[in-house]
């Protein structure tokens, strides 16, 4: 067993996780998913890094604090068993697509892809920076959010955009949340009755704060809805997803918006907040069961984009074995997943409603062709195997 720290350092927080990983004895608590053995050994998050009035300052001290907790837990930071750290980051652009030792070099090329990713990636090295300064001598690794989707196809992946212009600015769909959606479509595709020759199809719903559907095909993405930043695709939170991109133009010409406040609008202020005032989906359903009208508007346009992506997706993909719901609502909203999935038995998607309403593992009816199922994700997880697969691909290299 290794013991490998994952990191995901946000602007504000900075969420850790100690994994004991490998295929030792498997036993334990928790974080078995049958695809291996893991065992937690400590987590947590620290928050409000560098707000007014924080005793955090800075992403240093948020190291500092973690490494106080993780000693208390009795696994000191310096401790000789820790193997590496993993790191997240969201936007690996054009360079990245796979999980990546980290050397100065990796690191100055993250730093830049900042411009794609302007909110993330400097938070993202932060993180890298203070951790490899207290363990210079550990391998550190970055896995990428953007990489699972670098097998999406150049037809998937174009903008019917002037080509010149698209590749002087790196504008491509690039895809985010990749770790989430390598993990669940993998365990999904264990669910699959009889998948083709190429293996099975599976369709994920990674429906959180932030949102987004990918296809994937024997394992490999060929389509998300996510693009050049994670604004583009499902209705979210606070984001609106698609929206014409007329729509821009006209707030500037016709409201004097300056870019920076149609940036606020369209990544802060829409979604369900902007359509109900509520990004809470829990909040947002208790109005509906109370029959608020707008409430109910914002559900329902939520909901039909997420059906209108479901079959864009099956018509990419052929056929399909598994669809599979994941993140916050999509593990926990049986409303989201009926109303997303009702009326689509000629194509042989068939809800179980107690299932449904139970919302564990499978949840379509025994006939059903496609299975559905709700698939919780574990991103941290997924980052400590693939830092494990780095570092295990290095020492035999
Ligand atoms: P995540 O970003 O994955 O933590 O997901 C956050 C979203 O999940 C928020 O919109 C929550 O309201 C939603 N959520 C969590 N629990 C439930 C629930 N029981 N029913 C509906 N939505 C939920």
């Amino acid at each position: 067993m290794t013991h490998i720290l994952v990191i995901n350092s946000g602007s504000s927080s900075l969420k850790y996780r100690l994994l004991s990983i490998g295929d030792g004895d498997g036993g334990g608590n928790g974080d078995g998913d049958g695809q291996g053995t893991a065992v937690r050994l400590a987590s947590g998050l620290v928050e409000r890094i560098g707000e007014p009035g924080s005793p955090v300052a800075d992403h240093g001290a948020a190291l500092d604090a973690v490494s106080a907790e993780l000693a208390s837990a009795g696994f000191g930071i310096d401790s000789p068993e820790l193997t590496a750290i993993g790191h997240r980051v969201v936007h690996g652009g054009r360079d990245f697509t796979e999980p990546t030792l980290i050397t100065d070099e990796v690191a100055e090329r993250i730093e830049r892809l900042i411009p794609l990713a302007p909110l993330h990636n400097p938070a993202n090295l932060a993180g890298i920076e203070v951790a490899r300064r207290i363990r210079p001598d550990l391998p550190q690794v970055a896995v990428f959010d953007t990489a699972f989707h670098c097998t999406v196809p150049a037809a998937a992946a174009t903008y019917a955009i002037d080509r010149e212009t698209a590749e002087r600015y790196g504008i491509r769909r690039y895809g985010f949340h990749g770790t989430s959606h390598a993990y669940v479509s993998r365990a999904a595709a264990g669910l699959a009755d009889r998948p083709g020759p190429g293996g099975p199809n599976v369709i994920v719903l990674h429906l959180g704060n932030g949102a987004s559907a990918s296809a994937v095909a024997g394992g490999r993405c060929v389509e998300t809805s996510m693009g050049l930043t994670p604004l583009e695709g499902l209705v979210m939170g606070t984001r609106s997803g698609d929206v014409d991109p007329g729509v821009l133009m006209h707030l500037r010409r016709e409201a004097g918006m300056e870019v920076e406040r149609i940036d606020e609008l369209l990544n802060r202020r829409s979604g369900l907040l902007g359509l109900c005032g509520d990004n809470d989906m829990r909040a947002v359903e208790k109005r509906v069961a109370a029959g608020d009208p707008e409430a109910e508007l914002a559900h329902a346009v939520y909901c039909h984009r997420l059906r209108k992506y479901v079959g864009a997706y099956y018509a990419v993909l052929g056929t399909v074995d598994v669809i599979a719901f994941t993140g916050g609502i999509g593990e926990n909203s049986s409303l989201v997943r009926e109303r997303a999935l009702s009326g689509l038995e000629a194509l042989g998607i068939v809800l179980d409603a107690g299932l449904n309403a139970a919302g564990e593992g499978v949840i379509s009816a025994g006939g059903s062709r496609v299975k559905v199922a709700v698939v919780p994700t574990d991103e941290e997880l997924e980052i400590a195997r693939q830092t494990l697969d780095v570092i295990s691909r290095t020492d035999r290299g």
